[in-house]
């Protein structure tokens, strides 16, 4: 009986069954091949040990595999119609709690302690693409205890996410990004994985949690905003990217002063930065112009 909805037959039957029309604002893609599902949970390294947080569960398709492989399984989903449905579908697990609300609202700290003991927790989610970046960003920002992301996003998120200065791709996504976490790509997969068939290429990312971030940063919050200054204007010098910005407090004088302090050109652009340069500007800064 386990894991039938991996089954697109039986997904078929679900949704008719209860007459689910699938929303577009929430970014409905739901998976129907076993293969990727079991390639999703093992990547994630589920064990029995572990608390996993579901984000958007949809049906309960992944949820299936998910409470087969973890201690405890914390589903959030925004969608009223699809609160039966889980209802139904994974009746024949106790070890699941489905939790109906906005991912971007839930105090997710707050679930790590409730059902994990403020232990690090996996995050494992086929992800509304309209909110990945929120999604991720709060994951990190908000401190919650955790151990991995193993997540299905656009390809082009998972690109961003992976790659360094000198990639079209490389920008203030992939420095927070490889700020907190290792990413690892685990999959591309194709678009006929999906019902409906969503019109982007998807790719599962996990992003592994540094226990401490790879570079050495007095001032992270600074950091992040000199990384937005300077993207928020790619065509522009980071000189004049910098400058520009109402977050960067610091005068011409002193930017320019920081650039030379990294032995970089007058005339560099900020897509040239890596995440180390980055933090030696803000270190710069915190210790030549009294931090901001
Ligand atoms: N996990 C299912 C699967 O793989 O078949 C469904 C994945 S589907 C790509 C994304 C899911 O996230 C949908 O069920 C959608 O309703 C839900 N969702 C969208 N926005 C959400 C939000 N803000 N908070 C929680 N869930 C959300």
């Amino acid at each position: 009986m386990e894991h039938r909805l991996g089954n697109p037959k039986n997904t078929i039957e679900v949704i008719q069954k209860y007459e689910f029309a699938f929303q577009k604002k929430f970014g409905q893609n739901f998976l129907i091949d076993t293969h990727v599902l079991e390639k999703i949970v093992s990547a994630a390294g589920v064990t029995k040990d572990d608390m996993v947080l579901e984000i958007g569960p949809g049906i309960g398709t992944m949820t299936q595999y998910l409470a087969e492989a973890a201690r405890q399984v914390v589903a959030v989903e925004i969608d009223d119609n699809l609160i039966p449905i889980l209802k139904d579908t994974l009746k024949e697990w106790d070890n699941v709690t489905v939790i109906h609300d906005d991912i971007l609202k839930v105090d997710i700290r707050g679930l790590a302690e409730q059902y994990n003991e403020g232990r690090p927790i996996k995050v494992v989610a086929n992800l509304p693409y309209y909110i990945t970046t929120p999604i991720i960003m709060g994951l990190f920002e908000q401190n919650v205890p955790i151990d991995n992301i193993t997540v299905m996003v656009q390809k082009e998120v998972a690109d961003r996410m992976q790659v360094g200065p000198g990639s079209k791709d490389y920008g203030a996504l992939s420095l927070a990004v490889q700020y907190y976490a290792q990413p690892y790509l685990v999959a591309n997969v194709p678009p006929n994985c999906f019902i409906p068939r969503p019109n982007v290429g998807s790719a599962v990312i996990r992003l592994t949690r540094y226990p401490q971030p790879p570079v050495q940063v007095q001032d992270s919050a600074l950091m992040f905003k000199l990384i937005r200054a300077s993207f928020n204007q790619r065509r522009k010098t980071l000189q004049n990217g910098l400058n520009n910005s109402p977050d960067v407090p610091f005068s011409k004088e002193q930017i320019a002063a920081a650039i030379a302090s990294l032995g970089l050109p007058e005339a560099v652009r900020g897509e040239k930065l890596t995440l180390e340069q980055f933090a030696g500007l803000a270190n710069y800064f915190t210790e030549h112009c009294g931090g901001n």
